[in-house]
This record gives structure tokens, C-alpha cells and sequence, in this order.
């Protein structure tokens, strides 16, 4: 969605009259990316990112992205004070929390159907440096991993495990859990300190089109897993690590998807709520005899939810997991049984991520979805606005009624 319709003039930033509370305005189509150089020069930073900084503003409001601090800060849109929306009937509307609460909230993670994000002002985040002080640990199973992300995560702004979901046994769901926090300008050498606020990230080497579809299989992920565990110190405190290593590892290199060859891969992204710790083990232990190997997983810790009826984020657990894509019907039915089992523990799929989720589990993951309807259809009454993901999950209560048949919806029926 970047350019076109999206404003992509260059972000202003505000530092308030005490310097206390920065600000950024920027277009809908501003790539993130655009935006972390002029905050960074300015001693600020993204309040909320997601792990690849090669998104735009609207398509970060639009999923309500969270990041490695959602248990402290939550998701972007409750950092954004203003979005300026484009309707179907061609009005454009400034929108505040305080102006028209159900809409704003109803925009975040509304996946861009409630309008289009022309522009957005979002308050910033204090950043001295261009580096963040990082702790490491290395852990020997899920039990570990989860104890430790639960005490770090009070402690630490970021937090994040990758596991592993490959290894089976005793060490099943050994991970490598990374905390952080941004580095203040005297932890840094003297000689960093001079480029402490200047943020230039090396140019990403791409990956050529050459990989067939096959390279990410057992083998090579097990390879994978095992040399990432084993690169990883059993414990390393107080690393000085430049933004971009910390927070967007996968950006280091351009088009990493290409090495899922050309059949791609499918990532699942559920959030379990906290108690249903037995469930998220019963699905690590899925996906480790799973039909395809999990190329890579991420689980993080989320805290309170906001006022947005679509928004994925709830208080729990949310693990993502890459799988390579496979011929057959193999993967989407098991894929199928996990989604069951994460609506049977009151979880719900990301939106944002899914690109298979059957429709008849849409409403019982985001129970409030009526509720966004109705703020839906006052902006948009004869159900212009629409996308893929709206046409096979139904979500606006147009594509709902193509989806269903008129209304006739049945629920709970995946099996
Ligand atoms: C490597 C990687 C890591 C990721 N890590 C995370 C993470 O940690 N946390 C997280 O929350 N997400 C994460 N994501 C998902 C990503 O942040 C979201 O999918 C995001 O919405 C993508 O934004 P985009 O600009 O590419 O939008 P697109 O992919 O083009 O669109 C995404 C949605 O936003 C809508 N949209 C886009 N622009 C606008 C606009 N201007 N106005 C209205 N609607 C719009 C589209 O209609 C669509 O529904 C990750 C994705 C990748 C590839």
C-alpha cells in the first residue's frame, strides 16, 4: 500500500515544549523504516515495532502491531494521538480517541477497512542512543523459557524467546530468550559516543531467486535450530547491540523469504491466554511432530489489551511459528486442529499473519466482531471497502453475508 493513495511526504518530529514527550507525523505510506533515522537523530524511537522494520504506518495501525515490549506498552495505536482517515464516500476525517472512540478503536487492527490511514501522529519513545543494552540467556527446555521470560518480563521494557521447535525430549522448546532496554549515552564507549544518535544501517545483501522449494526441510531445520542454540551464550549481560541487530534480525537480509524457494511459506501466529500453559505445550509438542518442520519460532509475553475490538493482542502467550509451505492438504488440516485447539483455550489467530484460517472461527476468536461491524458499516454503508482476507474471512459484514450465505453463519464447525 505504500504511495498511491498514502501520503509519503517526509515524518516531522516534535520534541514538546520540555522535550519530555516527542511526536512524529507521518504518511500512511511512510515505510518505519523512514521513520527511525530523524527519531533516533532527536533522541527518540518507535514507540512499538514489529520484527521487520519494511512496513508502512497505515499497515501498522491497520494490524495493530505489537512488539517485544506489548507488556509494557501495549501496540502501536495506543501510542497514535491522531489518524486521518480517507472513507469510501471520498470525506477524509481526522480521527482522535477523543473525537470518535469507536471508530479509532475500530481502526486499529481493522486491517485497513475502515478506511484508509492518509497520515497518523504518534508519540515517540525516549532513545539516547542508538544502541540497545541486551541480556542473553540460553534455556534447557519450555519450562525454562517460560519461567524466565515471567520473571524477565517485569523487569525489562524487551523481551523475546526464539524456541526451538524442532528438538524433542528432554530439551523440547529450549529456546534463547533476549531482554533489553535502550542504552544510555555513558554506557557506550568514547568512541561511539560521537554517532551515538546517527542511525545508518549497512544496505541488506538480497537473497538471489535461486532456492528450490525444498531446502527447508527436517534436515536443514534442525541444522538450523541446533547452530542458533549453540551461537547463543549460555548467559551474556549488559551487550551493547545496534537497534537494528536487536530488533530486526530477519531485515539483515533483503528477501530472506526466497529461501523457502518459490512455493513461499505460511507462518501461524496464536496468542493463548495466561493458564492455558498446558495447551501452548500440547502445541510445541505438535509442531515438533508436526508434518513439516518449524523452520523458526517466536514466542512473547503479552500484557493488558486495549479498547480495540479486532486488535489480536489479549494477556497471554503468543507464539509464531514459519513453516515452509507443502503440496497437499496435509499441513492445512493440521493447522486446522491447532486454530481448534487455540479457540477451545480462548486464544485467537493474528490476523494480520493468516492467509488460511477458516472463516467459521472468526467471530469465536474476536467475539466483539459485531461490535466493529457496526462501526464498519457507518463509515463504509454499501460495503465498498474490502480485501482478500475480508472476501475469505467475511470480517465486514458484507463479505460475512457472501461468506455465509445471508447471514446464515455456523460457528465451531473446523474439524
Ligand atoms: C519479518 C516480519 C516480522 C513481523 N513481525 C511482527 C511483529 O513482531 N509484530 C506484529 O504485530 N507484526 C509483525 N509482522 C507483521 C507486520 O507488521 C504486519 O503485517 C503489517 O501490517 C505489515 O504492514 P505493511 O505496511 O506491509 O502492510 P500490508 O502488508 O500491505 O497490509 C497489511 C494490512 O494493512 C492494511 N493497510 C496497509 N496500509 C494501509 C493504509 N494506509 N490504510 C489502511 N490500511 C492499510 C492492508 O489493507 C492490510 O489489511 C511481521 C511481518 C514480517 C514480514
Amino acid at each position: 500500500m505504500a504511495g498511491g493513495w498514502c501520503s509519503t511526504r517526509p515524518p516531522s518530529i516534535t520534541s514538546g515544549r520540555s522535550d519530555a514527550q516527542g511526536r512524529i507525523v507521518a504518511g500512511g505510506g511512510a515505510s518505519l523504516s523512514a521513520l527511525i533515522a530523524p527519531a533516533i537523530a532527536a533522541g527518540w524511537f518507535l514507540p512499538v515495532t514489529p520484527g521487520t522494520r519494511h512496513v508502512t504506518v497505515g499497515g501498522a495501525i491497520a494490524s495493530d502491531v505489537h512488539g517485544k515490549n506489548h507488556h509494557r506498552d501495549g501496540t502501536i495505536t495506543q501510542h497514535v494521538e491522531s489518524i486521518t482517515l480517507l472513507f469510501p464516500s471520498g470525506e477524509t476525517r481526522a480521527v482522535t480517541p477523543e473525537s470518535d472512540a469507536e471508530l479509532f478503536w475500530a481502526t486499529a487492527g481493522g486491517m485497513g477497512l475502515t478506511g484508509i490511514i492518509l497520515e497518523a501522529r504518534i508519540r515517540l519513545t525516549p532513545a539516547p542512543t542508538r544502541f540497545i543494552t541486551v541480556d542473553t540467556y540460553r534455556t534447557r527446555n519450555l519450562d525454562q523459557t517460560m519461567s524466565l521470560m515471567t520473571e524477565y518480563d517485569v523487569r525489562t521494557r524487551y523481551s523475546v524467546s526464539w524456541i526451538d521447535l524442532v528438538t524433542t525430549g528432554a530439551q523440547l522448546g529450549r529456546g534463547v530468550l533476549t531482554c533489553g532496554d535502550h542504552a544510555p549515552l555513558d554506557a557506550l564507549t568514547p568512541g561511539t559516543r560521537d554517532d551515538a544518535r546517527q542511525w545508518k544501517p549497512r544496505p541488506a545483501p538480497p537473497v538471489p531467486p535461486v532456492f528450490p522449494s525444498q531446502v527447508v526441510n527436517r534436515l536443514t531445520s534442525r541444522l538450523f535450530n541446533e547452530a542458533w542454540f549453540r551461537k547463543a551464550p549460555a548467559e551474556r549481560l549488559g551487550e551493547l547491540m545496534p537497534l537494528e541487530t536487536f530488533f530486526y534480525p530477519l531485515d539483515i537480509v533483503d528477501r530472506w523469504n526466497r529461501v523457502y524457494g518459490p512455493r513461499g511459506f505460511v507462518q501461524w501466529q496464536c496468542v493463548l491466554p495466561f493458564g492455558e500453559e498446558a495447551r501452548l505445550r500440547r502445541i510445541v509438542e505438535a509442531f515438533v511432530a508436526g508434518p513439516v518442520p518449524a523452520a523458526l519460532a517466536v514466542l512473547k509475553r503479552f500484557g493488558a489489551a486495549n479498547p480495540g475490538p479486532l486488535s489480536f493482542p489479549l494477556p497471554g502467550w503468543t507464539l509464531a511459528v514459519d513453516l515452509p509451505a507443502a503440496r497437499g492438504d496435509t499441513l492445512a488440516a493440521f493447522l486446522d486442529g491447532l486454530d481448534r485447539g487455540v479457540v477451545e483455550g480462548g486464544g485467537r489467530i493474528y490476523l494480520s499473519k493468516d492467509a488460511r484460517m477458516r472463516p467459521e472461527w472468526l467471530d469465536v476468536m474476536y467475539p466483539r466482531l459485531d461490535e466493529w461491524r457496526a462501526v464498519q458499516s457507518r463509515v463504509d454503508p454499501s460495503g465498498r471497502l474490502t480485501s482478500d482476507l475480508d472476501r475469505r474471512l467475511g470480517i465486514t459484514a458484507h463479505a460475512s453475508a457472501r461468506v455465509h450465505g445471508h447471514g446464515t453463519r455456523t460457528t465451531g464447525d473446523a474439524g
